[in-house]
């Protein structure tokens, strides 16, 4: 029996017949204009799910990023600090600005971006960080929440990986002074190919999200310069929808997590369980920290077993970026690297298929780490 790393059909036929009316309802209305109530009704939903009080919706997760860079009016000068082992869009916009990027290394054992790093990166020209919440496990940002407020620096959460992550009963996105969001197809909240959020608390922000969103308009009159990076009228109603599937889909990734979690830690490649009971994790992917990769995910690959990792290249390591970081030493997010795996994390996953996961992968651990 295979079992791959993604099953996206999966995913689409739970809930498929309340997602396909919700779709046909829009599609019937021809309300497609602005302003328009399949988006407020996603927007007033997304914000609620996450405790905040405003939550403007984007095109894309990277939308998102570019829409909230430009409402902090981030550009030429300024700099924005972030994790090492995020994804290359948390950077894009703010290079696209003219702006420079700063980024920190990460903690061995949870992956996540070390606070005192980040803030030894900060100076008189720092406008935001932005804390990534690898994998769907919330940062920890007691100390960057001080900091930031102290030096009126914004905290920006990279929460594309992580809606429904929560600490101490808090969602992610209800932590910073804004948090961005992707629906893109392979997040936890997929949507239909793009899509993605801004939430906010601060009423100020939120109103110059919404301007940029709209052609710099506020009640009708183009009062700044503006963009457009709205979400699709399709798009939310289809959201609206699988928001409220959203809690079944995290309970179901977080139990599944937790047979891995039994299985592999006696091997000792568990580094990042969720260790705590006051957080939950949203499993975007499950990482392993193995020794011998190579090794290890042949095998994988020989017993039809999916895997893939996240990401193959560190930012600093990219083709089209290498050269801005240079001299830059991330001893830690180097060694993890080489080392990261992500195994299958499929909602709708059946029971033979998931003993076939663990089976296989404790033989391969079993080969690659045969202290254990
Ligand atoms: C997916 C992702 C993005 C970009 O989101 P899109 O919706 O694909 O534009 C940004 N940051 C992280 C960490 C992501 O995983």
């Amino acid at each position: 029996m295979t079992v791959p790393f993604r099953d996206l059909k999966r995913l689409h036929e739970i809930g498929r017949d309340s997602s396909r009316s919700r779709l046909e309802s829009a599609l019937d209305s021809a309300t497609f204009a602005r302003p328009n109530q399949w988006i407020e009704d996603f927007e007033a939903s997304y914000a609620d799910y996450c405790g905040v009080d405003h939550a403007v919706a984007t095109a894309s997760g990277t939308a998102a990023l570019m829409l909230t860079y430009l409402a902090l009016g981030i550009g030429p000068g300024d700099e924005v600090v972030t994790a090492a082992n995020t994804f290359v869009a948390t950077i894009e916009p703010a290079l696209a600005l003219g702006a420079t990027v700063r980024l920190a290394d990460v903690d061995p054992e949870t992956h996540l971006m070390s606070q005192e790093a980040a803030l030894a990166l900060v100076t008189p020209r720092t406008k935001a960080i932005v804390p990534f919440h690898a994998y769907g496990r919330l940062a920890d940002l007691s100390l960057l929440r001080r900091e930031t407020s102290r030096l009126g620096i914004t905290l920006v959460e990279e929460a594309c990986h992580a809606p429904g992550a929560t600490r101490n009963g808090r969602m992610a996105g209800s932590f910073g002074d804004c948090a961005v969001f992707s629906f893109g197809p392979t997040k936890p909240l997929a949507g239909l190919g793009e899509g993605g959020a801004v939430v906010t608390n601060d009423s100020q922000l939120a109103l110059r999200l919404r301007r940029w969103n709209d052609h710099g308009r506020t009640g009708g009159e183009h009062l700044e310069i503006g963009l457009n990076f709205r979400m699709h009228p399709m798009e939310a109603a289809y959201l609206t929808e699988r928001l409220k599937l959203l809690p079944e889909f995290l309970e179901e990734r977080r139990a599944l997590a937790h047979v891995y979690n039994d299985a592999f830690a006696p091997y000792g490649v568990v580094k990042n369980p969720d260790v705590t009971d006051y957080s939950a994790h949203s499993y975007y992917v499950y990482v392993l920290d193995v020794p011998e990769r190579r090794r290890f995910t042949e095998l994988l690959t020989e017993h039809g077993i999916g895997w893939d990792i996240h990401y193959p290249r560190a930012i600093y390591e990219l083709p089209a970026h290498q050269k801005m970081f240079a001299d830059l030493d991330f001893a830690n997010c180097s060694a993890l690297q080489r080392r990261i795996v992500s195994l299958p994390m499929i909602t709708g996953l059946t029971e033979l298929e998931r003993n076939q996961v663990v089976s296989c992968v404790c033989d391969a651990l079993a080969e690659v780490s045969p202290d254990h």
